[in-house]
């Protein structure tokens, strides 16, 4: 199916690796909020784009992650330019709208036969957000879901997506999709 792709739901408990054992938060949501119609279409493997999250509701306040600022990975030009684009957070209120690298690939906690929706936000949180509404816009493909046998091969990659991300997403035809109302509806 083409892009953007749209996926919302709710922040909801992954497997608990993210953090603690990458390093590196990853927001989980339903798979079932996919904008197409039989999700099977949809590749596994990493995406990025912009992620709109609701209000904060504060029911779900739990201490800040000790290394959520994963950002920081990135060159220092491109950080200026990304946080430059998401300036505008007069609109925090209503929520607001973060760079994202994300994954869609099978889930082995569930004996991989349900696949699972873990999202990067390139921003540094001072608290967790489960139980928040997420309006994703994919916008664009990095790569195919692969095994690792080492976990810092891993986690290197991953920084090689969040940075391959971010350089996408300050290109002008994806920083202007950033606008997209959609973002900002939260039902
Ligand atoms: P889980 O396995 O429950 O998803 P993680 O260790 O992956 O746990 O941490 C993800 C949680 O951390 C998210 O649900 C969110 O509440 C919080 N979080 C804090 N900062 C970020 C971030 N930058 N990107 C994604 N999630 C974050
Ligand atoms: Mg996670």
């Amino acid at each position: 199916p083409p892009f953007p792709l749209k996926l919302d739901g709710k922040v909801i408990k992954g497997f608990g690796r993210g953090s603690s054992e990458l390093g590196i938060p990853t927001a989980n949501i339903p798979i079932s909020g996919l904008s197409v119609g039989g999700h099977e279409d949809v590749d596994s493997g990493v995406y990025y784009g912009w992620a709109g999250l609701s209000p904060s509701k504060a029911t779900h306040q739990h201490p800040p992650h000790a290394q959520s600022d994963k950002y920081s990975h990135l060159s220092s030009g491109l950080q200026e330019t990304l946080s430059a684009i998401a300036k505008d957070d007069s609109e925090l209120e209503k929520g607001a709208v973060y760079p994202m690298c994300m994954s869609i690939g099978w889930n082995p906690f569930y004996k991989n036969t349900v696949r699972s929706v873990e999202v990067h936000i390139m921003h540094h949180f001072e608290t967790d957000f489960y139980g928040s509404h997420m309006n994703l816009s994919i916008l664009g493909f990095i790569r195919k879901e692969l095994d690792y046998v080492s976990k810092d091969k891993l986690i290197e990659d991953i920084k090689t997506d969040i940075e391959v991300s971010g350089r996408s997403l300050a290109r002008e035809p994806y920083a202007k999709l950033r606008k997209d109302p959609y973002l900002l509806e939260f039902e």
